[in-house]
């Protein structure tokens, strides 16, 4: 198998692209539907600073690889979710990976915040962790990123990670959710920061192949919290269908996105927001979604959680 650019041997084919690369070709290749991504989509400029979540996992250590390559001023932000070994060696990763590199980082500990983990946290105000982790994750993300002066959160979310969410939002008809479904989410209110996902054009075993190609050094176990997640079924089909027609994950998801291009011309959709009472934040409600939450667990679980420390 012969590199398409240049000839030299290649190491990975792009069944879906017709392709294969060399290590140099492909790792060009990968930077390029980044920066396709970011300029195409408006994401940001250079003069923008850019808070990037990373888990420590392949996708955002190669996104924040990839931005601080290209110039772009970053911050990390960690999340410690405080799910004991996984939370400890995810953090790790992050924490070796900015300091081989200078870049700085920040580290949001729910244990030091709330006195639980997320498991805990959810137990508590009677959710599934993932949801409670939903809610979580994007309020702190978005307080933390302004904090900080950066008005753009970056996320490593990939190919197949919205080619899934889609599916699984479709055979829900979950018509709100589709309608947040972008690569880029303007900032609707000044306390919220423009969320992009640069990685969107890039499929999961392509980003796997440039992280073990640039020796980028990450956790490979997924969040234990995440067995059984619909998200896995929804990836395996996909996946299935990715074999028998190669291309197919990639025209779902961008024909999805020209058609809502289409709509948002004809409609816009306008966020209804206000300040949440307890906090400020934006919300659609009175109370916001994490000011309901963090009130639930003080109510009924911090006493209980008093028990389990
Ligand atoms: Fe949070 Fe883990 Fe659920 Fe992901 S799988 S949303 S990290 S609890
Ligand atoms: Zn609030």
């Amino acid at each position: 198998m012969r590199c398409r650019k240049c000839s030299a041997k290649a190491i990975i084919r792009l069944p879906r692209h017709n392709t294969a690369f060399c290590p140099p070709c492909f790792s060009e290749y990968v930077t390029d539907q980044v920066q396709r991504a970011i300029k195409g989509d408006r994401m940001f400029g250079h003069a923008e600073g850019v808070a990037v979540a990373v888990s420590g996992g392949k996708d955002s250590l190669v996104l924040w690889e990839i931005l601080s390559r290209l110039g772009y001023r970053t911050l990390g932000l960690h999340i410690d979710l405080g799910i004991g070994e996984y939370s400890r060696i995810s953090q790790r990763k992050v924490e070796v990976f900015a300091s081989a590199r200078n870049l700085p980082f920040v580290v949001h500990s729910l244990r030091e915040n709330h006195g639980a983990g997320i498991t805990e946290i959810a137990e508590g105000v009677h959710r599934p962790p993932c949801s409670a982790c939903g809610v979580i994750k994007r309020y702190n993300m978005n307080v933390i990123a302004l904090q900080h002066g950066m008005p753009v959160l970056a996320t490593g979310h990939n190919l197949d990670d919205e080619a899934s969410r889609l599916l699984g939002n479709v055979l829900h008809w979950q018509d709100d959710y589709l309608d947040k479904q972008s690569p880029v989410l303007p900032n609707s209110h000044p306390k919220l920061v423009r969320k992009v996902k640069p990685l969107y054009r890039l499929a999961e075993r392509e980003i796997a192949a440039w992280a073990v190609l640039q020796k980028i050094d990450y956790i490979v176990d997924e969040c234990p919290n995440s067995v059984g997640s619909k998200m896995f079924v929804y990836k395996d089909a996909l996946n299935r269908l990715e074999d028998a027609a190669p291309g197919t994950k990639h025209q779902f998801y961008f024909q999805f996105l020209d058609r809502q291009k289409a709509r948002a011309q004809v409609s816009p959709i306008e966020p209804d927001l206000r300040e949440c009472v307890s906090c400020g934040q934006p919300s659609t409600a009175e109370i916001c979604s994490y000011c309901k939450l963090v009130g639930t667990l003080q109510r009924e679980a911090e006493p209980a959680l008093k028990v389990l420390k």
